[in-house]
């Protein structure tokens, strides 16, 4: 479409004065609805070790840290999934540092455990979720092989990989200099390979890491293009970089307000039929404005497990995201890991359509 070429897209995000508030408008004349919606889930940081060091993060830990968590045993697992489970939880989202299992410390938990790999791990950790509770597994495992891929859609709802950036250049800096799993060509080959799968997918983009304004509407038009070709996109992102004590780019710079309002509005018009997501615990202030912007979902709000990639940042109770978003005139509405578009034999294994039948909601 002519008006989302990448020079318009660029204009729109360097939107100045009301400018800014003619893009929040012309967002919001495109809902359908004043639905914003969550998904009550637990979090299960199944390994804090990454074969990766972006300049961000606070989420990976080194293996010689004695608080490490190298590999959560399935008892441990089990135990909080029942608990969620009892809290009526709907999503177990899994995460875990990227290839884990290239280093040796994760490599010898796995064997003690009788598992060759992390992904023939999770496999079981999923599979048994489904066996033994009512949750749906939505797994974050960063880059895989199309197989691996394949083996676990059987026993997810949905799957997730950050794009971040479609730009190589970040390669070379602070963010992303020792992280080869960060190069966007593998990133959109796991993203273009869980389309050809059709595995209903979440991906997104981290505001503030370096990026330039062009390279925010290079990397919008990169998911576009997949989703275009595939149509698996069903949630984007947009997070903003936070500078927290202690990670390389503690000094660096978050993210204008005006920036995100311009970054979420402009996600929102190239993709209306997909959830634009914006984490509430990390804009505890900016959340409202970002919804008149034009976000329509808070993600994974959990109340029993932090978030544990962003520790610092507590998850607002259920009833405080609910007066945030009544406050402004939208209404809160919980929804599963999967979108109700993919509930169908095209996207999901049979496993996944039997458990959401069990509760009726198809
Ligand atoms: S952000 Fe993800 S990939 Fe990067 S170091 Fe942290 S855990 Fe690893």
């Amino acid at each position: 479409m002519a008006e989302f070429s990448k020079k318009n897209i660029i204009s729109l995000l360097n939107a100045k004065n009301e400018d800014i508030l003619s893009l929040m408008i012309l967002t919001n004349s495109k809902r359908d609805d004043l639905r914003i919606t969550y998904s009550k889930n637990v979090f299960l940081p199944i390994s804090e070790i990454c074969r990766n060091e972006c300049g961000y993060c606070t989420f990976r830990k080194d293996p010689s840290n004695p608080e490490a968590r190298i590999l959560m045993n399935p008892p441990e697992i089990l135990n909080i999934l029942k608990d969620a489970d009892k809290l009526r939880c709907k999503e177990a989202l899994f995460t875990f540092g990227e290839l884990p299992d290239e280093i040796s410390d994760v490599k010898i938990a796995l064997r003690k455990l009788g598992y060759e790999n992390m992904v023939e791990y999770l496999y079981f950790i999923c599979n048994e979720t489904l066996k033994q509770t009512n949750l749906l597994p939505h797994s974050n495992p960063g880059i895989l092989k199309k197989d691996y891929l394949r083996m676990l859609k059987e026993v997810n709802a949905s799957m997730g990989l950050m794009l971040e950036t479609s730009s190589a250049r970040l390669m070379e800096t602070i963010a992303h200099k020792l992280s080869p799993g960060k190069n966007p060509k593998l990133r959109i080959e796991t993203i273009e390979n869980a389309g050809k799968l059709r595995i209903p997918f979440t991906t997104g983009l981290l505001i503030g890491i370096g990026e330039t304004i062009e390279e925010r509407a290079e990397s919008l038009l990169e998911i576009k293009r997949i989703n275009d070709k595939y149509g698996h996109i069903q949630e984007i992102i947009i997070q903003n970089f936070k500078p927290k004590p202690g990670i390389p780019m503690q000094n660096y710079k978050e993210p204008s307000l005006v920036e995100m309002i311009n970054m979420v509005s402009v996600t929102k018009l190239l993709f209306p039929d997909i959830g634009v997501q914006v984490p509430p615990n990390l804009n505890r202030k900016n959340a409202q404005i970002f919804l008149m912007a034009g976000a329509d979902d808070w993600g994974g709000i959990s109340p029993l497990t932090k978030d544990y990639v962003n520790p610092e940042a507590p998850w607002p109770e259920l009833d405080e995201l609910r007066m945030i978003t009544e406050e402004v005139g939208y209404y809160l509405d919980e929804r599963l890991p999967v979108y109700p578009k993919f509930i169908s034999e095209d996207f999901l294994s049979h496993r996944i359509l039997d458990k959401i039948k069990s509760w009726g909601n198809i």
